[in-house]
């Protein structure tokens, strides 16, 4: 499928939204196994983009993807800032060459295990990217399949970020990155209905 400007803008507009709703949810999840910002900082984010495109429509989707990833990288601190903003930035590099959905996301996620070095078990954002891409690649995504990726990372122990500082009693809590990502791809489902 192919991602056109008209679709990233309805897609990242929709997270914004789910993300700024759920802000207190996704720090809430954050105090268990983290330092309690999650939602904070993603909500900083996603108002950042928002902003960007409301100030000046992006005109072209190289712009509007460059935009979202200098708005996690210069707005939203901790872990979460600079993983989503490499992620938008390695789609907004490739996207001189490929506006097709798929390979834009995978080397997002390439990305983000370049950068944390985190792999699938490690309890993070990456266990969804890990278990969506196939399924957006096969056009079989649905939300379930979401909710089922997240809820995963629930019974593992976090290897990676600050989580991971807990041992073993960062099981039988749900990841907040995890969490926020789910949000992407349901809104990327939303987007394209
Ligand atoms: P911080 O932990 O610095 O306060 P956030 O709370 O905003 O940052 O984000 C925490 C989330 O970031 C975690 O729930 C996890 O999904 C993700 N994360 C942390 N470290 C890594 C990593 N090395 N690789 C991938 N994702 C990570
Ligand atoms: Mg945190
Ligand atoms: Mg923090």
């Amino acid at each position: 499928m192919e991602l056109t400007l008209d679709l990233y803008e309805k897609w990242l507009r929709l997270f914004a939204k789910k993300v700024e709703s759920n802000k207190a949810y996704l720090s809430e999840l954050d105090t268990a196994i983290g330092d309690g910002d999650h939602g904070n900082n993603m909500a900083r984010g996603v108002s950042a983009v928002e902003e960007g495109f409301n100030l000046k429509a992006p005109e072209d989707l190289t712009s509007a993807l460059k935009l979202t990833a200098m708005a996690f990288i210069s707005k939203v601190g901790g872990a979460s800032g600079p993983l989503y903003g490499t992620a938008f930035l390695e789609m907004a590099k490739a996207s001189s060459k490929t506006n097709d959905l798929y390979d834009l996301l995978e080397v997002a996620l390439a990305g983000i295990k370049k950068r944390g070095g985190a792999s699938a078990g490690d309890k993070t954002m990456v266990d969804v990217w890990e278990k969506v891409l196939p399924e957006i690649k096969n056009g079989t995504l649905t939300e379930e399949k979401i909710h089922e990726a997240v809820e995963a990372t629930k019974d593992m122990q976090a290897k990676k970020g600050r989580a991971s500082y807990l041992g073993e009693r960062s099981v039988g809590h749900l990841d907040p990155g995890a969490v926020s990502s789910g949000y992407l791809f349901t809104n990327l489902l939303k987007a394209e209905e």
